[in-house]
């Protein structure tokens, strides 16, 4: 914000908070350590607020302000479905992450975050890793997705793979009868962290795995482990395929390549898929195409950083990451009921354990 904020400026602030009923936005600045960021509590009706720390250098900083307002939203509905005690929370700081980054921005931002007295609790996001987290670590308790040795969950992508596992064999069960995904083809499109550890399950399972990735050296290593086939990325949306799992990016599913999709599931890791969520929630269900929503199945991240908040236990947290299988079949329970696309009826659930504890607590 610049520094005399007229009330046109703080009113457009407001206005965007009401929107989507976030209880408190935070702004911070440091100009001697270089940091300019934005905290974004949605709802703690759950908890305290939880979510991770983007950096980027936004052209604006009206920008970042709808970023991590529409991020922090997203927060809320993934912990509310993953079953989880905590709400949803996002931070954005506006700086270039590999030009800017340096001790003194990162414990000013440690010092923000703790001024709010654990109402949010940070952890990484894009252009922030452990090292960051570290020097965050330094001035805050209220931060998680620390690296084993200082009693973190380390890498939680073995556990996003798993819950992506769980929502595919669930979204089959669904489709087929038989949560067995033997014999499938199924494409992971972007072999990262999370895409390697979710191609490990399918091979393991018999599927007839395709990956793709835009790094050819990526391709590589994990053609040559796994001994499974790659296709070029411009050749994903017209290859026969019966799921198609995005561990990329976000909006891979619209208008454009549902016209050319023959899959009859989508299910993957990346965040945000549907480029338009209504429009492309009503064709996925026109196309007959099974959507996994992308919130429910990519819990695993999250869900690793809650156990790190309680005490950390991987097996415990893959356990909960396993819950996705079932939450996933009530989920299309619902949206055959009601006939609404599934991204509707993952939001229709989150919303009502938030309203169901949300009642509890008010009796205390
Ligand atoms: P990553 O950066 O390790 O992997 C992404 C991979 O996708 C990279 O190998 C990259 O080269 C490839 N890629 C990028 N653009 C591509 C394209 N157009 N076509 C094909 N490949 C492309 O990221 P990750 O941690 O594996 O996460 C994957 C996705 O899942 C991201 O969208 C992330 O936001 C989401 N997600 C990750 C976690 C987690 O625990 N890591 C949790 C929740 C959601």
């Amino acid at each position: 914000m610049s520094q005399n904020v007229n009330s046109a400026e703080m009113s457009a602030v407001t206005e965007k908070m009401a929107l989507h009923n976030h209880e408190q936005v935070v702004f911070s600045q440091d100009n001697a350590a270089g940091l300019k960021s934005i905290i974004a509590i949605h709802n703690t009706t759950l908890g305290p607020a939880v979510g991770g720390t983007r950096m980027w250098l936004y052209s604006s900083e009206a920008d970042a302000l709808t970023d991590v307002l529409r991020l922090s939203r997203g927060m809320t509905y993934k912990s509310a479905l993953a079953g989880l005690n905590i709400g949803g929370g996002k931070a954005v700081i506006i700086a270039d992450s590999r030009n800017d980054k340096n001790e003194a921005l990162m414990r000013s931002f440690g010092k923000f975050v703790d001024g709010l007295g654990g109402r949010y609790i940070t952890a990484e996001d894009v252009g922030i890793g452990t090292r960051d987290m570290e020097y965050v670590k330094m001035e805050t308790d209220h931060v998680v997705g620390l690296p084993d040795y200082m009693g973190g969950g380390g890498d939680p992508s073995p556990v996003t793979a798993y819950g992506v596992y769980m929502g595919m064999k669930a979204s089959m069960k669904e489709l087929s009868g038989s949560d067995s995904l033997a014999g499938k083809t199924i494409l992971v499109q972007g072999v990262g962290h999370v895409g390697e550890y979710l191609v490990d399950y399918l091979v393991k399972e018999n599927a007839n795995v395709l990956i793709t990735d835009i790094h050819e050296d990526r391709v590589k290593e994990v053609v040559s482990k796994y001994g499974v086939k790659s296709i070029l990325p411009n050749e994903v949306y017209s290859t026969k395929m019966d799921i198609y799992s995005p561990c990329a990016l976000g909006a891979t599913v619209n208008a454009e390549t549902l016209n050319q999709l023959t899959c009859s599931i989508i299910c993957g890791a990346a965040n945000n898929q549907l480029a338009a969520e209504e429009e492309d929630g009503k064709r996925l269900l026109e196309k007959g195409i099974l959507y996994a929503p992308d919130y429910l199945v990519n819990a695993g991240g999250i869900i690793n950083c809650y156990w790190e908040i309680i005490g950390y236990n991987r097996s415990a947290s893959l356990s909960q990451a396993e819950e996705i299988y079932n939450t996933t079949r009530k989920i299309y329970a619902l949206s055959k009921e009601q006939n609404i696309p599934t991204y509707l009826a993952a939001n229709q659930l989150a919303e009502q354990r938030i309203a169901a504890i949300g009642n509890i607590k008010k009796r205390y």
